[in-house]
């Protein structure tokens, strides 16, 4: 089946019920027993649930592995990753990373004794250097927020084979659309479900999929274990925003690519970050890993000034300020007093992230539209 299709049918079958075409959606805690045990394979909706067992057969299906998992959150799917390691393991992560993501290794789970390494990924190859014999874990996220770093997932692959580590990729900004980690090496992909996959900014969730059944069934326990679950709505919220992916997707590049080029253009900008420009710096990497090159797209205007991003994204009127990224609509953040206002000045600044840095997440309604708002707002 092809990814067009996999996107509607993957993992899905009609409702035995009543033959419903959509999953219904099992809004129930429990199931009755005919005996003690004597269940129709489901007995507590923290452990299973038809609906949300429909969603994580559409996980699976999209990214091309074989067992599928949901999470009331991206963090809650990143916390039951860390929770495969003990005291004393180590994890190797790109210090480009998601604030949150961030805060969980560091303000949680290094009290818990795992100690993590952060560094630049942009030569993977120089990630060999820091394994060692507590070594367990490799976490990388590609492209980067919100600098659009492409890390080659292939080489951290054999570096991760070679010393018996996991691979794991967050996949929330290319979505399995345009990469699918698993094919290209890595154990685990990971995505924040929030943005991308459900698509319409009105759910937050997290996705895990892997092919290997003795780390699946690991996973399974801890989700179990940890009860990090989603609900029955948010599963078929999630699972009708994948059926259209693809679609959305194709609309996201073909908006991003117009809007790069048409600030790369601009006389007030001086940088713009958006792997499908030939002039950023891992546009090769990027063609042979990635499909096409997303919508997410940041830049910086002439002079670096604070005050002017802040100018510039209120007078925006399509692209609306927010947190969040991958819906339908396009949104605009500026980093350097949101996202990644709790970093120090010159921390942000050594990863690229000045003042005048602006993101963009091209959202899918007509180009013109959304052209016609940036010139306003930098005019
Ligand atoms: C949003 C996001 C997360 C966290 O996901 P939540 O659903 O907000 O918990 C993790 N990684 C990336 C790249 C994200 O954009």
């Amino acid at each position: 089946m092809k990814f067009n299709t996999k996107t509607i049918h993957g993992g899905q079958s009609h409702d035995p019920a009543y033959g419903a075409v959509m999953p219904p959606i099992y809004q129930t805690s429990t199931y009755a027993q005919s005996t003690p045990g004597g269940h129709k394979g489901y007995e507590y909706s923290r452990t299973h649930n038809p609906t949300r067992n429909a969603l994580e057969q559409a996980f699976a299906s999209i990214e091309n592995g074989r067992y599928g998992l949901a999470f009331s959150s991206g963090l809650a799917a990143i916390d039951a990753v860390i929770k495969l390691l003990k005291p004393g393991d180590e994890v190797i992560s790109t210090n480009d990373l998601y604030g949150g993501t961030y805060r969980l290794f560091t303000k949680i789970f290094e009290k818990f004794g795992v100690k993590f390494h952060f560094i630049g990924m942009k030569d993977a190859a120089s990630i060999e250097s820091y394994v060692n014999s507590n070594t367990k874990l490799i976490w990388v996220e590609t492209p980067t927020n919100p600098m659009m770093h492409i890390i080659d997932i292939q080489v951290c692959a054999s570096i991760a084979k070679r010393h018996g580590l996991l691979l794991a990729v967050d996949n929330t900004f290319a979505t399995p659309y345009l990469q699918q980690p698993l094919d290209l090496g890595a154990d685990i992909v990971m995505h924040s479900a929030t943005k991308y996959l459900g698509g319409h900014s009105d759910v937050v969730m997290g996705a895990l999929v892997v092919n290997d059944e003795a780390l699946a069934a690991q996973l399974y326990f801890i989700q179990n274990a940890s009860g990090a679950i989603c609900g029955p709505q948010d599963s078929f919220l999630v699972l009708r925003g994948i059926k259209t992916l693809h679609v959305r997707m194709q609309r996201h590049c073909e908006n991003g690519k117009q809007i790069a080029n048409y600030l790369a253009k601009h006389p007030k900008i001086e940088k713009v970050y958006w792997p499908g420009l030939e002039s950023h710096p891992n546009h090769l990497i990027a063609k042979t890993q990635m499909r096409d090159f997303g919508g997410m797209i940041s830049f910086v205007t002439q002079g670096n000034s604070f005050e002017e991003a802040i100018r510039i994204v209120e007078r925006l009127k399509l692209f609306t300020l927010a947190e969040s990224l991958g819906g339908v609509e396009s949104l605009a953040g500026h980093p350097a007093s949101m996202t990644h206002a709790s970093i120090p000045k010159e921390e942000r600044e050594k990863s690229g992230v000045v003042d005048a840095l602006i993101r963009l997440s091209v959202g899918i309604e007509d180009v013109d539209d959304l052209i016609a708002d940036l010139e306003q707002a930098l005019g």
